[in-house]
């Protein structure tokens, strides 16, 4: 779906009126680099998903000159951060102009005594953790993604913080931002008219709306970040199960015990330690009778995390829990953040190692529920493996979101032979992310947790989730993008646009 030549012409030179020549890229490898995702798709396919051309701004003016221009020559408009999205949000699907925002990387302000920084949104939460240091402060937005996602991709998705459960998750830690419209209008979103305000009970409440919709309501530019102490003790203790049963009880007992320093946990099922053990992707050393891992996490200072840590341990021992020991422990959540850039292989059924690509259908769920959902979704994953030797599962993550210990974003890892997805396999793949989340619907869970769910199969039934909500969201986006520019073709919102027309 690329645009015409002679449009493509009309439209460089109206680039050229705001930007300079070197912004501008057209080559081949360029706008293949700004196609390029984490999530699977079929390799043969990938032509379909080129930008016409990507732009480099590197202020809020000139997104907003790039967004006009768009706008008056009804071209659509993708913006891209970091590019590690798992539902292709950051994918032009309709062709047009790629915004990489990686230039606008720069600290505008650290205001040390409000504690709030402001940034262009083209940062990552590590380059921006390195300045922040030096004054003894942080930003605890923590993906696994950590190094290489960017602020304005985080209110994007509106993403999950590993370390949540203490600092809260973007949407908590994201003050206000300063908002290109797709009519390439600018404005500033947050609690009140404020930058460094964090509550307020004016009027709507904008900022949520423009944030998590996966770029089809405009572009973050310039966002203003709430800051805490660097912690000055950090303790992630890892300890193994012999089932999962008792490793799923004392990841509640350990959110409910209302630790103050406690920043989240994550346990691992019995497909994910089965899955390091056999692959040797593992950080941990898995000795036969493991069988599920708990990992907790406290940050804070010294003579709080060290009693809080006693409490845990405690918790954990009765609970029937073997510490794994120092060295493990702190290796492992060191190496969140990189675990997945390691080479991925998984197994065909006949136990033929081969490479595979990781993919992770995310869904919010209540304690109460991740037993059924568990066992439901590696229904569906053992069907796909029956199937073909394309898929391989790679078992669950289950995270805390709160220190109530309410809902948890749950995972599940799937290993996908890319250069053998062809179309049949593609076909399987999306009917089973449409169980996938009609499992987290049918336990009233959410379908997605942080990811967002605006690809094929799960997108299918964001409609049912939302009810008329949803409707709701046609109608805004009707009235904010008359013209459908805004990443076009994402979360089923050309629906707005149906006239009725035959
Ligand atoms: C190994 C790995 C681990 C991950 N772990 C986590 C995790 O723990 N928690 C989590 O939440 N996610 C995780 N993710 C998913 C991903 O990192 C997040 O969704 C992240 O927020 C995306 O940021 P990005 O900068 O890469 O955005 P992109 O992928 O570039 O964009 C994501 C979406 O936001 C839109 N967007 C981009 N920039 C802007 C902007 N400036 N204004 C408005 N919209 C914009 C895009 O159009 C797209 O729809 C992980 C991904 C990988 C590959």
């Amino acid at each position: 779906m690329t645009i015409a030549v002679e449009r493509l012409d009309e439209l460089v030179t109206a680039l050229r009126t705001v930007l300079r020549d070197e912004q501008i890229l057209t080559s081949k490898p360029d706008r293949y680099n700004r196609a390029r995702v984490p999530a699977p798709f079929p390799v043969h396919r990938w032509s379909e998903r080129l930008p016409d051309l990507a732009v480099l701004p590197t202020s809020t003016d000139e997104v907003a000159g790039v967004v006009r221009i768009a706008h008056d020559l009804r071209v659509p408009i993708v913006p891209r951060d970091g590019g590690t999205g798992l539902t292709d949000g950051a994918v032009p699907l309709r062709g047009g102009i790629v915004v990489d925002v990686k230039r606008m990387n720069q600290v505008k302000e650290l205001d040390l005594e409000n504690r709030t920084v402001t940034v262009g949104t083209g940062i990552s939460m590590l380059k921006l953790n390195e300045v922040l240091g030096k004054h003894g402060l942080f930003y605890p937005d923590d993906p696994a993604s950590y190094p290489c996602s960017l602020v304005g991709g985080r209110i994007g998705t509106s993403g999950w913080s590993l370390i949540g459960s203490r600092y809260g998750h973007t949407r908590d830690l994201v003050l206000s931002f300063d908002h290109v419209l797709p009519t390439g209008e600018v404005m500033h979103v947050g609690d009140g008219i404020g930058h460094k305000i964090s509550k307020s009970s004016s009027g709507y409440q904008l900022k949520h709306l423009f944030m998590g919709h996966q770029g089809t309501l405009g572009i973050a530019t310039e966002a203003t970040l709430k800051l805490f102490p660097k912690p000055e003790a950090e303790l992630s203790p890892f300890w193994a199960f012999d089932n999962y049963d008792d490793a799923y009880r004392c990841v509640g007992a350990l959110a409910r015990a209302g630790v103050a320093t406690f920043a989240g946990a994550v346990l691992f099922d019995e497909w994910k330690v089965a899955y390091l053990r056999r692959d040797d992707e593992a950080y941990i050393p898995q000795p036969g009778d493991v069988r599920a891992l708990v990992c907790a996490v406290m940050y804070g200072y010294e003579d709080e995390v060290r009693p809080a840590g006693k409490r845990l341990f405690r918790i954990a021992r009765e609970h029937g829990a073997r510490y794994l020991g120092d060295e493990i422990s702190e290796g492992d959540w060191a190496a969140r953040h990189d675990r997945y850039a390691t080479p991925l292989h998984g197994r065909t059924k006949s136990g033929q190692v081969v490479p595979m690509s990781w993919h992770c259908e995310d869904a919010a769920i209540n304690y109460t529920d991740l037993p059924s959902v568990s066992k439901a979704w590696h229904e569906i994953v053992a069907d796909l493996r029956r199937r073909t030797d394309v898929f391989d599962d790679w078992g669950m993550f289950t995270y805390t979101s709160g220190n109530t210990g309410v809902d948890y974003l749950t995972e599940i890892d799937v290993g996908i032979w890319e250069q053998q997805l062809d179309d049949r396999a593609w076909e399987m793949w999306v009917r089973a992310k449409r169980d996938i989340a009609a499992v987290a619907l049918a336990h009233q869970g959410s379908i997605s947790a942080c990811h967002g769910s605006c690809r094929e199969g799960e997108v299918d039934l964001v409609p049912d989730e939302l009810g008329r909500g949803y409707d709701v969201m046609l109608d805004l986006k009707r009235t904010l993008d008359p013209h459908n520019i805004m990443n076009p073709g994402k979360y089923l919102l050309d629906r707005a646009y149906d006239t009725g027309a035959p």
